[in-house]
């Protein structure tokens, strides 16, 4: 439910509803703008009580259930796009940001070239998976938190923020310790044990749609973790899997703007996963832009056929940095329709 406080309600007042709400079961979360007070209620009970007796209260604007079921995602919670600070950046704000590098950490010398070229190149964060969620057990399975350190190194020599993976809730504290952005991999889209832990893991998330979820169930899970208490989340449209064969997973590219439609979360493209193949990914980094993706994130690696893990689909780091190049153009017009939508806000 939504609660819309009248203009200039007393804190008094507002107290009085908050109680009110809570009698029923419901927790709160406020909002409070400059001329009234807005309060969001979650949680299970009867709803249609707690709305009659909130719209009997004087105090009350007007009280309304939510269709969605994810609230706190929802365009109708709040107004305003959340950005998301990462060291000297936003997500989610003016500025189309870059996230590269290789699908695994797999060595010093591999993460250091791979650091110092994607920055080179207008990069702003670093990936590399340290702990990686393999479909077979006998294939390489990460360096775990040597991993990490060597992504710290490297985002030391660089100033690049870190984006790794964390697979499993009791990795959360560890891996929140050497990482910028917390990565949630497909597979584990709905581990909700997984979800429920990173309310209080201290660092933005990036959600990664799962292999057959619909966007519907993206968002639920988002919902959860800003239901536990980490608003910082962005999503991920990284391909489904469909009958389709020639590429990995299908991109889902539409889900770009329905997601920009239906919340206020940055929305993430991962070109890489989502074609498998390197010859498609410049392509649908151009399309990412145009679309209105607030950033990218793609796999490069110094020498691609030598990679353990998605060789085939990172780009090498020249024509990772010809890329960018072509994107120039792209960007400038990403910005002012940027610039657009901020002003009308
Ligand atoms: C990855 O980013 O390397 C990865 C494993 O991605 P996904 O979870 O989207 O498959
Ligand atoms: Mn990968």
């Amino acid at each position: 439910m939504i609660i819309s406080m009248k203009q200039h309600s007393s804190p008094d007042e507002v107290r009085a509803v908050c109680q009110r709400i809570e009698d029923f079961g419901y927790r709160i979360h406020t909002i409070e703008g400059a001329e009234r007070v807005v309060i969001a209620a979650v949680g299970t009970g009867d709803t249609t009580a707690c709305l009659e007796s909130l719209q009997a209260m004087p105090q009350v604007e007007q009280a309304v259930r939510i269709s969605a079921p994810y609230k706190f995602v929802s365009k109708e919670f709040r107004k305003e796009k959340t950005r998301i600070r990462v060291k000297d950046f936003e997500v989610g704000g003016d500025e189309f940001i870059m996230m590269a590098g290789p699908c695994s950490v797999e060595s010093e010398k591999q993460i250091m070239e791979s650091a110092v070229a994607v920055a080179k190149a207008g990069a702003k964060a670093l990936r590399g998976g340290a702990f990686k969620p393999r479909t077979s057990p006998y294939d390489f399975q990460g360096m775990a938190e040597e991993g990490l350190k060597l992504l710290r190194k490297a985002s030391q020599a660089t100033g690049l923020a870190v984006v790794t993976e964390v697979m499993s809730e009791h990795d959360v504290p560890l891996v929140a310790e050497y990482a910028d952005i917390l990565q949630i991999g497909a597979r584990n889209m709905q581990n909700f044990a997984l979800l429920k832990s990173l309310g209080k893991a201290g660092r933005p998330i990036m959600l990664k749609r799962g292999l057959s979820s619909t966007i519907k169930e993206l968002l639920m899970s988002a919902e959860y973790i800003v239901a536990h208490g980490n608003n910082d989340v962005m999503l991920c449209e990284r391909g489904i899997r469909t009958f389709e064969t020639i590429t990995r997973n299908t991109c889902d590219i539409v889900a770009v703007p329905v997601l920009q439609e239906l919340t206020l979360l940055p929305v993430v493209l991962d070109p890489s996963h989502a074609t498998g193949k390197r010859s498609l990914v410049a392509a649908l980094c151009r399309a990412g832009v145009a679309i209105g993706a607030d950033a990218l994130i793609v796999e490069t690696h110094p020498c691609p056929e030598k990679a353990v893990s998605d060789g085939a689909q990172s780009l090498d780091l020249n024509q990772f940095a010809a890329m960018m190049k072509d994107l120039k153009p792209y960007l400038e017009l990403w910005r002012q329709s940027r610039a657009e939508l901020l002003a009308t806000v």
